[in-house]
């Protein structure tokens, strides 16, 4: 092909690809501003939109001025009366890195001169909305629509607690002002909504964000009113004396209107940047979602200057993060057998990038749950991963319960029951190879025992060579060195690593038992109440149950262990040279006969550390809150425990209090 023709199929190539992707794009718009209800997710659709833009940059013969590039989102319904903006509410240009980041500084810089001072608000996820007050009054509330023309929300707007109905205007401001900012749903409040939406039956609504944008528009504004909603506002217009951006936060946070506290002025893009990663490790400290950083020039002459492209301003932009929800498809889904035998289904799925990590797996809890949600083999479903929260299944785009733990373990082919009244199924072969590897790795993570990972401990199982945890303290250099990935100082050194964890503390080698009911908390109160290994095996029932925290089916339970399955174990793995430290006696002290619990944060120092000093004072640090419960410390965050504790009308002390108490 010559070189002109292979030209004129490009140039015909990029014409229908343009098309192609407007209405794609138009589709997606309406379904996500008019229907509230998007078909695919944020990152998708902005894939969609970046590709039309680079085009259109590239091949601007094929620019028109209805495409999607050239205008602002959303369009009016027609359920509400329309209203005409006063000036239009525009969209934002966006950076999703650094570099992107930088290069508006670059263009700002270049207009404006280096003289230039930011003002970083955080982006909420919400829908834009404007009011409109006259002689201080909220005269009318609306949507952004298509940025010139928005719906007339006010009925609904005005049922919001943080819009003021009345203001006594700033100084210089005229009789008619606008003040725009953002509507969002408060994340507890969403949650609480999904529960009672579950409790009636009905299906959970997918993000807070189009949840927020679909109940502001609502037909009955009591709908509206018991959905909770919130404001941040962050726009003055006209700007009256204000003269950059800060002075209109700080001239709307005076006059009564909620604005962010999250925000600061950055003198240099370096600022900017470690703001921006500063909030991105933050953002989940926050009570709302936000998907980004609002960098916006400060002064507003500065912001004059630069003016306006079609549809956003040249003076702000987006910094967005990483997308926390994504679609795909599930693959398969298999089960996955623990440490005690329970079997966890988890869905295989193509993998997709959430809050910036590849998603290939979605765990569910039990079958009753995969049901529930409706996932099946080939079901598109949305993915929601954030910070170090794990991944889970939100919605499925044609949910179909009927999913069926299989009838023999996936591993061992033992049989799988399931024992009521627990939801769980389990694989009742106590031989199980999956069980056996989870025991092992659970033991050899808890004693803190480095490098005895699921590669080393399959080997060593396989070999025949470890059976139960006490073969650990057996294994010889000579043994080591045979496995794969060992030489002759890595083996040495894993023998040494497992022999220098022969002398754990007590609770620490309770705890790697894997008792069933014993996680870490009772662990450690069983090892501060008892202090040895002897004298907890000698225990009855009645006195297990008297430890402040330990219930009865838990204090059965743990007799039970140490009268049958564990009490083999533990001989063997103290005639290995297993010598669990005799926990440090309840001491003496001011606390003497005093229980403890804490709730929250503590600010000064952490939750182990204070229970560990009400010890050594003599007091008991218990995980719950009862009638013998002398003090509760309630910190930031305290919840159901200082709920009760108010029921119960016990002593409440925050942190100063409680170290107020402590000897000097
Ligand atoms: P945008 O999210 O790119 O940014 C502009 C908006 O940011 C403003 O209208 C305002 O509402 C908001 N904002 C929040 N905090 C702000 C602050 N402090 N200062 C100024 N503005 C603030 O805007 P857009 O044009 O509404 O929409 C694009 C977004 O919608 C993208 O995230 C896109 O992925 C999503 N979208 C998704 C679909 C879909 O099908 N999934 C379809 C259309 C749009």
């Amino acid at each position: 092909m010559t070189k002109a023709k292979t030209k004129g199929r490009r140039a015909v190539d990029a014409a229908v690809r343009v098309e192609e992707l407007r209405a794609q794009i138009r589709r997606h718009e309406h379904a996500y501003y008019v229907l509230d209800a998007p078909e695919v997710s944020d990152a998708e659709y902005d894939a969609l939109f970046l590709e039309l833009r680079r085009i259109e940059d590239e091949r601007p013969d094929l620019l028109t001025p209805d495409s999607p590039t050239q205008r602002v989102g959303g369009e009016a319904t027609g359920q509400f009366a329309k209203v005409r903006h006063r000036s239009p509410m525009l969209s934002l240009q966006n950076a999703f890195d650094e570099a992107e980041i930088r290069a508006f500084d670059r263009r700002v810089r270049a207009a404006v001169g280096d003289k230039v001072m930011y003002c970083a608000e955080l982006k909420i996820d919400g829908l834009a909305i404007s009011l409109t007050y006259a002689k201080g009054r909220l005269q009318r509330a609306a949507t952004r629509g298509d940025g010139t023309t928005g719906e007339d929300v006010t009925a609904n707007l005005r049922t919001i607690r943080s819009v003021p109905l009345q203001v006594t205007p700033a100084k210089g401001l005229p009789d008619v002002f606008e003040v725009r900012g953002e509507v969002y749903f408060p994340i507890a409040g969403f949650e609480k909504l999904n529960r009672e939406m579950e409790a009636a039956g009905k299906p959970r609504f997918v993000n807070p964000r189009n949840t927020a944008a679909g109940s502001v528009r609502q037909i009955d504004p009591n709908v509206t009113a018991g959905r909770d909603l919130q404001t941040f506002m962050y726009t003055l217009d006209p700007a009256g004396p204000a003269k950059s951006q800060w002075d209109v936060l700080n001239a709307l946070e005076s006059m009564g209107f909620r604005v962010n506290k999250n925000r600061r002025r950055l003198s240099s893009v370096d600022e900017v940047v470690a703001y921006h990663a500063e909030w991105q490790r933050r953002r989940h400290e926050l009570e709302y979602e936000i998907d980004g950083m609002v960098v916006k020039v400060d002064p507003h002459s500065q912001q004059q200057e630069l003016g306006f492209v079609a549809r956003s301003p040249r003076w702000a932009i987006a910094f967005k993060y990483a997308p926390e929800q994504a679609e795909t498809e599930v693959e398969e889904i298999a089960c996955y057998v623990g440490r005690t035998g329970v079997l966890t289904p988890v869905a295989h799925v193509k993998p997709v990038v959430v809050g910036g990590v590849t998603i290939r797996n979605v765990t569910m809890h039990n079958e009753a749950q995969v049901n529930e949600k409706g996932v099946y083999v080939g079901a598109r479903v949305v993915i929601h991963r954030a910070g170090d929260v794990i991944p889970e299944i939100v919605s499925v785009k044609k949910p179909k319960p009927g999913w069926k733990m299989p009838t023999k373990c996936p591993v061992c082919g033992g049989e799988v029951v399931r024992e009521e009244p627990y939801i769980a199924h389990r694989c009742i072969n106590p031989f199980c190879g999956a069980q056996r590897l989870e025991r092992l790795r659970h033991f050899a993570a808890v004693m803190d025992i480095e490098g005895l990972g699921y590669a080393t401990l399959s080997q060593v199982i396989d070999r025949g060579v470890v059976e139960d945890p006490s073969d650990l303290f057996r294994l010889s250099v000579a043994q080591v060195k045979e496995l794969d990935g060992f030489a002759d100082k890595s083996a040495q050194n894993l023998v040494e690593r497992i022999g220098a964890g022969g002398e754990p503390e007590l609770w620490r080698f309770l705890y790697a038992l894997g008792i069933p009911q014993v996680g870490e908390a009772t662990a450690q109160l069983l090892a501060g109440d008892f202090g040895s290994i002897e004298k907890l095996r000698e225990a009855d029932e009645e006195a297990l149950r008297r430890v402040e925290g330990v219930g009865p089916s838990m204090a059965h339970e743990v007799h039970a262990y140490f009268h049958g399955p564990g009490a083999e174990l533990v001989d063997r793995l103290l005639k290995a040279g297993v010598r669990p430290q005799e926990a440090e006696a309840v001491g003496e002290g001011p606390f003497t006969g005093k229980t403890f619990v804490f709730t929250g944060t503590l600010e000064t120092m952490s939750r182990p550390d204070a229970e560990a000093l009400v010890r050594k004072l003599g007091g008991k640090a218990a995980g719950s809150v009862s009638s013998k419960t002398d003090y509760v410390v309630a910190g930031p965050g305290a919840g159901s425990k200082l709920e009760k504790a108010q029921k119960l009308k016990l002593t409440i002390l925050d942190e100063d209090q409680f170290k107020a108490l402590l000897p000097r």
